[in-house]
């Protein structure tokens, strides 16, 4: 049964969508069989793993609204073992359309139950907000990775964050766990971020991954030419600590396995 992680931070310019792609083409790199889900109108993850958006007839967004099958929009990307099921600014009607229909909350559950065993990890790249769009991905999702940029009131926000997934453990999907905290964009040469690291790790504790995203020109500079740093530029900084961070979800999924 594969493991549906929702990539999630309401502020925008954290690095979801930067650590949703990359994740996932590591994890597929790493031999695992993934899917990218991307439930952000602005469809940066789609693009970001080569695939042209003005070529889509049909994305994530006939599946939430029209209930057409995960399976019909879902697509092979340049990354061995990597699909996507993309998403288009179509998506963006979505978040009103979904308000007057039925268990508009879990559409995205529903519609990800026939393709999840097909893979290993299902990653959901977040918009961001925390409208029924984000709720979709939490309620369909075991846990939640929380990007967390390394800048003054890092930790700003991150309460009605924490708030929201606390209101769908309690109404929706009690599974839901936080899968873990990721620090990005570090600049190493200041100060102020080994101070918001020292922060975040105080309130987070053992859920911050030891893999600390570093602010990498390669990793601003892949999406315009559609690659995952694993492609783009594999010996980067970017690269391998994006490598580094999918071995530690991988390791952490298989700690929980045991513990059950
Ligand atoms: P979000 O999805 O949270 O809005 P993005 O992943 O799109 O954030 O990142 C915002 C911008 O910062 C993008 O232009 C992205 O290419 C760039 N970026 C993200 N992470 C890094 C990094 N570690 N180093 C350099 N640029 C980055
Ligand atoms: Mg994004």
């Amino acid at each position: 049964m594969g493991k549906v992680i929702a990539v999630s931070n309401q502020k925008g310019g954290v690095g979801k969508t930067t650590s949703s792609v990359n994740l996932s083409a590591c994890l597929a790199y790493l031999n695992y069989k993934v899917l990218l889900v991307d439930i952000d109108p602005q469809g940066n993850a789609t693009s970001g793993v080569g695939v042209n958006k003005a070529d889509m007839d049909q994305c994530i967004y006939n599946v939430l609204v029209e209930d057409l099958s995960a399976k019909k929009v879902c697509v092979p990307t340049s990354v061995a073992n990597l699909d996507v099921i993309p998403a288009t600014i179509q998506l963006s009607g979505a978040e009103i359309e979904l308000v007057p229909t039925i268990s508009r909350e879990v559409r995205l559950k529903k519609a990800l139950e026939p393709v999840v065993d097909q893979y290993d990890f299902v990653i959901i790249d977040c918009p961001p907000s925390l409208g029924l769009l984000t709720i979709n991905a939490l309620t369909a999702s075991d846990s939640v990775l929380i990007p967390v940029q390394c800048e003054y009131y890092a930790l700003e926000g991150l309460s009605q964050l924490l708030n929201t997934i606390r209101l769908v453990q309690k109404h929706l999907n009690k599974q839901l766990m936080i899968e873990g905290v990721l620090l990005t964009m570090l600049d190493a040469r200041t100060n102020l971020g080994i101070q918001v690291i020292d922060e975040v790790k105080k309130y987070f504790q053992d859920k911050v991954y030891q893999s600390v995203i570093p602010r990498n020109v390669r990793l601003g500079e892949a999406p315009s030419h559609g690659e995952p740093i694993i492609l783009y530029d594999p010996k980067s900084r970017g690269a391998e600590v994006y490598l580094d961070l999918a071995k530690e979800v991988i390791a952490n999924g298989e700690r929980i396995r045991e513990r059950n």
